[in-house]
This record gives C-alpha cells, sequence and structure tokens, in this order.
C-alpha cells in the first residue's frame, strides 16, 4: 500500500507504464453515437454493408445466447422478451431496409441503423405502445455498439486540457488518434501490462495503471486523481498530504530520469566482462525516433508500422516513405529494423480487420492478413524500400509461422524492388530482411528459417502468450503469463543455438527485454542484442555494466535445471536484489518491492538477497 494513503479511494491494479501523474480525469467512453448525418462515397458501400452483417450477426447471436440462457436458468416465460428481439432484428424491415438505405442514400449504416430504428420505435411509440418501442431502442442499442466496436470502436477523445485519461478499456487505435501531449496519466478498468496500449504508454512515457476493475465506476470527469505508475495504484481525489507526497516522488523521479538520461549518452552497454549487448529502441511512431536516441538507444530494433495506420487511417505509399525516411535520417547511421503490418489481436486496423472472428489472436492476422493484401502489402514494401536509400533500413516481417510464409513475403518484397527497378525509382541496395520469433513452430524451425534471413528477433509478448496459452491482454490470467516460465526460456535457447549455428544474430524485442531481471537470462542464454522501450536503456545499461557474461551464463545453467518459474524469479532475486537496490531506480525499488508484496500475499517471506 503506498505510504500515506488513504485506503477508501485507494485502487490497487496492474503498474503497465511507470511514472507519476496527478491531474484530472477525463472519462472516455464508448463512442456516444449521436449518428449525425454521415455520408459516404460509392465506393465505401461494400465496407459499410459488411460492417452492418457482422453486426447484425453478432446481436443475433448474443440475443440467441441471452434466451436461451434465461429460459434455462429462469425460465421460458422470462426468455420470451428476447425471442421477440431476435424476430424484430430479423425483420425485413430492418435486414432488408439498412442496406437499401446505405445504397441508395449514401449513408453509414450506423445512420442507417438510426434511420430505421428511430422511424419503428416512433411508430410503435404512436400505435401500439411504449414497451415496443423500448425494445426497438434496446435493439438499436446493441446493433450501434457492435457497429462502433467493428468500425474500431471507439473515437479519439479531443482533449482541450491536460488530463487523466480513465476508461473501461482503451484501444491502440484509440491511444494513437489523440493528442497525446495532453495525456498525463492513463487508468483503466482491463487491460495487461503487454496490451498494446500499455506497450504505446510505455513508449509516450505516460504513466500508466491497468487492470483497476472499476476504476470507471470510482473515477468521475473533473474529479482530482493520482497515478502511481510504480506500484500500480490509483488515488481519487487525494488529500492535500498525498499530493505533496507525490509532487515530490515525480520531482525526484524526473531528476534522477535527467541524470540517467545525460550519463547513458556516454556509457556503453557492456558487461564487468565485456560482453557488448547493444541496446536499441521499440518505437511506435518513426517520429519517436530522435527522442529514443537522446535517451541512448544505439537505433530502433523494432518500429510498429502499423501504429501508422492507426492514426492515419490508411497511409498512402507516398505517406509512408515520408515516415519511413524521417526515422531513418534521424538515426543514421545506426539501424532502423521496420517491422511491416502486424494487425489483429487488440490491434484492429478499421479497414481492413473486419473479419467477426471466434479468436483473432490466432486467426487472420498480422502477416497473413499482409499476404493476402498484395497490394497494401506491396505498397508497403515499395515505401519501405525506397525510404531505405536514406538510412540503415532492416525489413522485418512478423509472426512467422512457417517457411512458406516467410517464402511468400521475401518473394513479394522481390517483386517490388524488381518494379521500382524497371520504372527508375532508386532503391536501398542492400537491405537486410529478418522474421520475428513469436510462434512456437518458428522456434521448432528455427534451423531452416534461419538459412534464409539475415537476422531474427524473438516477441517475447507472442511468443510467452503461445507457448503457455495465455491471453497477454487478460488480466484474469496475469499471473500465468510468465517470462520465466522454464518452457520460454528453453524456447529462447533452442532459437539461439540454431540461429548462431546458421551465423545470424538473435535480438529480443518483446517486453522481456526491458527487464532487469530477465536481461540476466537473456544475456546468459546467448541473445546477441535487446531492444526496448526507450525509458529503459539507461537504467539497463546501468545494470548490465554490473555483471559478468560469465556470471549470466552460469545464472542461466542453474536457472535451467529448476522447474518453475517461481523458483527461477527466487533465484534471480536472491542474486541480484542487492545489486539492483544499490542502483537506487524508482523502477528498480518498485520492482523488488512486488516481488515482496507477492511472496507476502502467498504468506511467505521474500528469500534472502546475497551479498
Ligand atoms: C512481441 O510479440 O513480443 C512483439 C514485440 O510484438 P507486439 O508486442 O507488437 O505483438
Ligand atoms: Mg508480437
Amino acid at each position: 500500500m503506498a505510504e500515506g494513503a488513504r485506503q477508501d479511494n485507494l485502487l490497487r491494479g496492474l503498474p503497465v507504464s511507470m511514472g507519476y501523474a496527478v491531474g484530472r480525469v477525463r472519462f472516455v467512453h464508448r463512442k456516444s453515437w449521436s449518428a449525425t448525418e454521415r455520408t459516404i462515397t460509392e465506393d465505401r458501400v461494400p465496407y459499410e454493408l459488411a460492417l452492418f452483417e457482422k453486426a447484425h450477426a453478432r446481436s443475433l447471436r448474443e440475443l440467441e445466447m441471452l434466451g436461451s440462457q434465461i429460459s434455462r436458468n429462469v425460465g421460458s416465460r422470462d426468455a420470451r422478451i428476447f425471442k421477440t428481439h431476435v424476430q424484430i432484428l430479423q425483420d425485413p424491415k430492418i435486414t432488408e431496409e439498412v442496406p437499401n438505405l446505405v445504397r441508395t442514400k449514401l449513408i453509414t449504416a450506423e445512420r442507417a441503423v438510426y434511420e430505421v430504428t428511430h422511424e419503428l420505435s416512433l411508430f410503435f411509440e404512436r400505435h401500439v405502445g411504449g414497451d415496443k418501442a423500448r425494445d426497438i431502442d434496446d435493439i438499436a442499442d446493441r446493433l450501434m455498439g457492435h457497429l462502433n466496436e467493428e468500425a474500431g470502436a471507439l473515437d479519439a477523445p479531443v482533449l482541450d486540457e491536460p488530463c487523466i485519461v480513465v476508461a473501461h478499456t482503451l484501444t491502440p487505435s484509440l491511444l494513437a488518434g489523440a493528442d497525446t501531449g495532453k495525456i498525463l496519466g492513463i487508468a483503466t478498468d482491463t487491460g495487461g501490462a503487454t496490451s498494446h496500449v500499455a506497450i504505446l504508454a510505455r513508449s509516450l512515457q505516460i504513466p500508466a495503471v491497468a487492470a483497476l476493475n472499476r476504476i470507471s465506476l470510482d473515477a468521475k470527469d473533473g474529479d482530482l486523481m493520482i497515478l502511481d505508475g510504480f506500484e500500480g495504484v490509483a488515488i481519487v481525489d487525494p488529500t492535500e498530504e498525498e499530493q505533496a507526497l507525490y509532487a515530490e516522488r515525480g520531482r525526484r523521479h524526473r531528476e534522477r530520469q535527467r541524470d540517467l538520461a545525460k550519463q547513458s549518452g556516454a556509457e556503453r552497454p557492456v558487461t564487468l566482462d565485456g560482453k557488448y549487448i547493444p541496446m536499441l529502441a521499440n518505437v511506435e511512431l518513426p517520429e519517436e525516433t530522435s527522442r529514443a536516441l537522446e535517451q541512448g538507444a544505439e537505433g530502433v530494433g523494432l518500429l510498429r508500422s502499423e501504429f501508422l495506420f492507426f492514426r492515419a487511417g490508411a497511409p498512402t505509399e507516398e505517406e509512408q516513405f515520408q515516415a519511413y525516411r524521417e526515422a531513418l535520417e534521424s538515426a543514421y547511421p545506426r539501424p532502423v529494423t521496420i517491422r511491416t503490418v502486424d494487425t489483429g489481436g487488440d490491434k484492429l486496423l478499421k479497414n481492413l480487420s473486419l473479419s467477426d472472428e471466434p479468436n483473432p489472436v490466432m486467426g487472420w492476422r498480422s502477416i497473413r492478413v499482409c499476404l493476402d493484401n498484395p497490394a497494401m502489402f506491396k505498397e508497403q514494401l515499395r515505401a519501405l524500400l525506397r525510404a531505405g536509400v536514406y538510412g540503415r533500413l532492416k525489413i522485418m516481417f512478423p509472426m512467422v509461422a512457417s517457411l512458406d510464409e516467410l517464402r511468400g513475403a521475401k518473394k513479394m518484397l522481390d517483386e517490388v524492388r524488381l518494379s521500382l527497378e524497371d520504372e527508375g525509382v532508386r532503391v536501398a541496395d542492400s537491405v537486410e530482411v529478418g522474421a520475428m520469433v513469436e510462434v512456437p513452430s518458428a522456434v521448432l524451425q528455427m534451423e531452416d528459417l534461419a538459412r534464409e534471413v539475415d537476422f531474427v528477433s524473438i516477441g517475447t509478448n507472442d511468443l510467452i502468450q503461445f507457448t503457455l496459452a495465455v491471453d497477454r491482454s487478460n488480466e484474469k490470467v496475469k499471473e500465468l503469463f510468465q517470462p520465466h516460465h522454464p518452457a520460454v526460456l528453453r524456447m529462447i535457447r533452442m532459437t539461439c543455438n540454431a540461429a548462431h549455428e546458421a551465423g545470424i544474430v538473435v535480438s529480443v524485442c518483446g517486453e522481456m527485454a526491458s527487464d532487469v531481471l530477465s536481461i540476466v537470462l537473456l544475456v546468459g542464454l546467448g541473445v546477441d542484442e535487446l531492444s526496448m522501450s526507450p525509458s529503459r536503456i539507461a537504467e539497463n545499461k546501468s545494470f548490465l555494466r554490473t555483471i559478468s557474461y560469465a556470471e549470466a551464463r552460469e545464472t542461466v545453467t542453474e536457472c535451467l535445471a529448476l522447474r518453475s518459474a517461481r523458483e527461477i524469479d527466487e533465484l534471480l532475486y536472491r542474486r541480484f536484489a542487492k545489486r539492483i537496490e544499490a542502483l537506487g531506480g524508482t523502477s528498480y525499488q518498485a520492482k523488488l518491492r512486488k516481488f515482496r508484496d507477492a511472496a507476502a500475499l502467498r504468506g511467505e517471506s521474500a528469500p534472502e538477497p546475497e551479498a
């Protein structure tokens, strides 16, 4: 419990982005659908019709499920209401009239649903009675809700002044679309540490706490709030003492960050016995590159290009070219690894991921979407090869699960290169091409994959999720998302061994690369370079300089003989807690405290750190 904080107004969640924030709450909720008339062009009609079809099918499924649940648990009389709703939903007045209006009046599906249901509701109000009219309103709500979800769920909020954004749930597209300079902090009911909103918050250096469960109920627009992104605490309506306490903590933290940034530019990330482990930055938007370099990054190890698409809808080839060029020029002569569009899971693109899939994380996503959309994919590859002239470009394909996928993507890259050359357009001479290792099949087939790429980068966020079958965004299973699970460590070791056998470099760009204790393991397992949130680089460089490569390797040997993530965590804590404590960073302290708290929660005490 944060010292000096009252219990009644304090909520505990998951710290997902470090830092302190004090500010007024701005509540962001599902788009309030006013359905103001929005006209569309003719080529948008199929998209709107598909949206409607999906939203309609979802609503129907939900109502049928609700009906059978109520009928089982309460009785068939009470389930009748849902039967009526199903009938209304299937009435041609809705199923035919909505698409008809979209086609003939060239309006959005949302507006068409509004017009049709509004008319029906008025009719029933006048001629049948209010109850029936409420049924129509209810159905309209359900349909509109799903239409908004299918179309990207939320509109980016317009933020007039600095605030702490509070929401039940947030999407990366919403965050990328808002004026992030005005966001002091983020507090959500849901979410996990490796969800993309959390990753984006970290890269924008906005303190964030997720999995607060009921913050969206407890905090109102305009309330004063303190957010502690180290401890995972939100305090609504804090006392003056609490405000003073956190103002002081914030000041100390900023001071230390400034000192670290100054010293980090000069420091090389080497172990005590001279092993150099380059530390690069993960960025979401190309313009973050120069700031990342100021924070000590030796290049960009992962640029998540899909964030460009969240922000600008579908950027043109020219817009992409300019954005990639900016990143490459500002990093030069350092490398920039640009990952091709990686959609799916919690990253839905408005114009691509229309499918209503039962399991989108393992569905039509990422490289699969790109290979199925050659026009879009080739446009991105063209922009990349053109931009490659301006720096040291590395292209990386995400979620590769088979050799066929890798070959398919490389073939398109070759085709694009040839056609650009035919057109007489200047392209980069040599571009390294790599694959992300995020799926167990890629690890198991690393010998084959490694022969056909210049480098690989392990995406531990997905690799952990798929190895352990634990949804990375689901706070209900957050305790099971264990980066130090013996199976995960074996996956990483297999990747390093096979990749090194083929003579290529292994990088890690998942969140494990940001974590001090994981760094010991990654280095000991043979990982050659690390790419992480820029805000972590300074502290992690300092930490690397306190360990030796030999020690990291020995630690890994000992850890691989253990049988559970808990035992491995304890060994790491025992061996490194004192050194971490001596470095004194706020995030280090928070990490150690979290470890001790977790032990206390189990009724145990943390192991005694070695001297
Ligand atoms: C990963 O999966 O570890 C990764 C870096 O990619 P993303 O987090 O964008 O899925
Ligand atoms: Mg991934």
